[in-house]
């Protein structure tokens, strides 16, 4: 269908362009107003171009599916149910797709005046903003018996419609837009749900499990002591009250890296740099788990802790960085605690800490970092979870680590801490020998002069 331009005479022409400003406008709404409003903003916009064409029903039609549409003909008895009403102005919906297939077009026969005339209009697919793969149809109705002079109307409709449908169109492209963001909005907010959900179940499921063991340490070695206080010696009420004690500190733990999560994944936390002796930082965590291991298991750990130039050479400082000291300190707390808990048989645990020149894929000059590996000689890691144990209460599942008490928090945690210091971390498995080594990187930036 070829579209006409006819000449407008006044004041047609200013009536007309009133109505351009007016689409244009309700253009611009559609951006902006609430998802339930977009009707009614569909049903303004229809109300103008009947209002224009002096007609008194009508209806806007859309359809996405041009499989089964013919782009050159009217839609036909078979398609017209792919359309859907985006407005409707005093006809039925079902009304509506029956005109569609069963009335003449614009450039279709005059219609009889003594019953109610209608017209179709097809939107050009282009002037419907663009959108190839779309078709919308306007459906326009007069009443003759009221005393409309329907063959007048149609004239005028024929010369407005040409004119406005671009306008048109431009509205209900809008409207679909927002139509699309509300639903990619709704896409996102579902999926978040969703996500909280197996968060929620994952909380359960491990949480319940880990709060068991020490609360029923705590139930039992209790309801000993009360019972039998009398009859036991004082060095055995000693010895329950430590194992009460130990089952306490392990429950204020959970529940502290429980609460320290959750505040890191709602960006609650934010870090305090300063200039930071990573070595220093380092070597106080080593003395703190070594004082701790050396009480229990003498000397089944050994640890060391090395520093090297950027050219591999020994050194016995490196250089300061900025950083949150108490925040990192925890990340060398969390990678120690893990070196002894996952090599039960003891060993070497080596911390080594030098610059590199990091080449990152979005960069093209090499950024400084200062470099700290953690390795141990213990049970290692299996390759297809050394991305994984970084997800939060993610652990490896194995009879090994079974054994081994844990949330599978100590990594997640690790991981967002050094997300927020512009890091990076990961872990591998040593390549000589039993053992794991875990890497993190962090910004060797400037260190402000005060
Ligand atoms: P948790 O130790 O409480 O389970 P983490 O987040 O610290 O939680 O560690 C996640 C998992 O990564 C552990 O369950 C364990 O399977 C694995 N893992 C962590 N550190 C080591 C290590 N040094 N050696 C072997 N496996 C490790």
């Amino acid at each position: 269908m070829a579209t006409q331009h006819l000449p407008l005479e006044e004041p047609l022409a200013s009536e007309v362009t009133a109505g351009l400003i007016d689409l244009a406008a309700l253009s611009r709404e559609a951006g902006y107003v609430a998802f339930e409003t977009l009707d009614t903003l569909a049903t303004t916009m229809l109300k103008r171009v009947l209002a224009l064409c002096l007609a008194r029903r009508g209806a806007v039609l859309l359809s996405e599916d041009l499989d089964s549409l013919d782009s050159d003909s009217m839609p036909s008895r078979a398609n017209a149910k792919t359309f859907r009403a985006l407005a409707l102005h005093n006809v039925h919906e079902e009304e509506a797709y029956a005109l569609l297939t069963t009335l003449p077009s614009l450039d279709g026969q005059a219609p009889s005046p003594d019953m109610t005339c209608w017209v179709t209009y097809r939107l050009m697919p282009g002037e419907v903003a663009r959108e190839e793969s779309l078709q919308a149809m306007l459906v326009l109705g007069w009443v003759s018996d009221q005393g409309d002079d329907c063959s007048a109307s149609i004239v005028r409709c024929r010369t407005i419609l040409p004119l406005l449908s671009d306008a048109v169109g431009a509205v209900i492209g809008s409207i679909l837009l927002a139509e699309r963001v509300h639903k990619l909005e709704e896409t996102a907010v579902r999926e978040a749900l969703e996500g909280m959900e197996v968060l929620k179940a994952e909380l359960l499921g491990t949480v319940s499990h880990e709060l068991r063991s020490p609360l029923a340490s705590i139930k039992g070695y209790a309801a000993t002591l009360l019972r039998h206080e009398r009859r036991l010696a004082r060095e055995e009420r000693h010895q329950f009250l430590l194992a009460i004690s130990e089952a306490s500190d392990r429950l204020e733990v959970i529940i502290e890296r429980l609460l320290e999560i959750s505040q890191l994944e709602t960006s609650q936390v934010t870090i305090e740099p300063s200039p930071v002796d990573v070595a220093y930082l380092a070597g106080e965590a080593i003395t703190a788990i070594e004082e701790r291991v050396t009480a229990t298991s003498p000397g089944r750990y050994i640890f060391s802790l090395m520093m090297e130039n950027i050219d591999g050479s020994v050194t016995h400082t490196v250089p300061l960085i900025m950083a949150d000291a108490r925040r990192l300190r925890e990340v060398f707390d969390n990678l120690l605690e893990n070196a002894i808990k996952y090599s039960p048989e003891g060993g070497l645990i080596k911390i080594i800490i030098r610059p590199v020149m990091q080449v990152q894929s979005n960069e093209h000059i090499p950024r400084k970092m200062l470099e700290i590996c953690v390795t141990d000689s213990g049970m290692g890691i299996p390759d297809e979870h050394l991305k994984r144990i970084f997800d939060r209460f993610h652990r490896v599942d194995t009879r090994l680590t079974r054994e081994v008490n844990g949330l599978g928090l100590g990594l997640a945690i690790c991981k967002r801490i050094v997300d927020l210091h512009d890091g990076v971390i990961w872990a591998e498995n040593k390549s000589h020998g039993r053992g794991s080594a875990f890497y993190m990187r962090l910004p060797m930036s400037a260190i402000p002069i005060i």
